[in-house]
């Protein structure tokens, strides 16, 4: 069964398609076309179902950017999203296609991300990526000159000197750490209550595997042996692919938190991570949402780990 955690969209993206307002026009028209909108990331539900809108005029007239083309279904039928940020209230020629009893409003993604269909979770953290970024690149990183949308929204071009932005993504390594029969967590400072396993961005000049012990040790202290990659996940709330990895600890160095950035932290065993998995227990771990949720149940049940 698909996950709900932001992977399995759309496998064609028709990227192809983007940049030709030839090709997008009879997508744009076709009968089974469907959008999805979106202010600041925040996806416009109907009830607790992604609102799948048809491509009407007094809709798309609402948006200040054409919609951005995200690709077909298996059927053929095209997706796009609209990007509504700025708007105040739902438009009421968004709420018309409501089914009755459906209340249309935008719902933040982490909410929605508890709610709508899988594959519509994957489009709509696309979406929200997509967005966020070309609202904050709105001026050229080389000379401040105004940017344009191209390539369909999927691409900015600076005015001025004609460089040309694309959609980022950060790699985040996000490791469980091992020792023996435990695992690390630790809660971070400032943030959530619950406590999590390590992660950190990757440097420039670094792999995955490198980036994983340089963060183990600043932030822990532990010194790691083998990385093994388990998994990734588009993470659309800051624009990152988180990787995620299994680290085996070496030695039995104490914790040493990197105090500003954790404040405390545990070696748990699978027992313990199971029961946090179930909501019961003294640790409270991130949503089920989160790859770092995927790498603790993985390894509480005992299908990652070193030994
Ligand atoms: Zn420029």
């Amino acid at each position: 069964m698909a996950e709900r955690d932001f992977t399995g969209g759309l496998t064609d993206r028709a990227a192809e398609l983007r940049a030709s307002p030839e090709a997008l026009e009879p997508l744009l028209r076709a009968p089974e076309a469907r959008l999805m909108a979106a202010r600041g990331g925040d996806p416009l539900l109907f009830g607790e179902a992604l609102a799948w809108t048809p491509l009407a005029p007094e809709i798309l007239a609402l948006a200040a950017e054409p919609p951005t083309l995200m690709g077909r279904t298996e059927s053929g039928a095209p997706r796009f999203a609209l990007d509504l940020t700025g708007v105040e209230e739902v438009p009421p020629a968004l709420a018309a296609p409501a089914p009755a009893g459906a209340a249309a409003a935008f719902a933040p993604l982490r909410e929605a991300a508890t709610k709508i269909a899988p594959e519509d979770l994957a489009l709509a953290g696309c979406a929200r990526s997509l967005f966020l970024w070309r609202n904050d690149t709105r001026h050229c990183a080389r000379c401040g000159g105004a940017m344009k949308s191209s390539s369909g929204g999927w691409r900015r071009d600076c005015q001025a000197c004609g460089h040309q932005s694309f959609p980022r993504t950060d790699p985040v390594v996000i490791m469980l750490v091992e020792r023996g029969e435990r695992c690390l967590l630790a809660r971070r400072t400032g943030g959530a209550l619950w406590a999590s396993v390590l992660a950190g961005f990757v440097e420039p000049g670094e792999t995955v595997e490198e980036a994983v012990r340089r963060e183990v040790a600043e932030e822990s202290g532990q010194r790691v042996g083998r990385v093994s990659y388990v998994a990734s996940q588009p993470w659309p709330f800051g624009g990152q692919l988180m990787i995620g990895c299994l680290a085996e600890s070496l030695g039995d160095a104490p914790l040493k938190l990197e105090l500003e950035e954790l404040r405390d932290g545990v070696w748990a065993t699978r027992a313990e991570v199971a029961r946090a998995i179930a909501g019961r227990g003294y640790l409270q771990i991130p949503p089920s949402f989160s790859i770092a949720h995927k790498l603790l149940k993985l390894w509480s049940e005992g299908r990652i780990g070193f030994r």
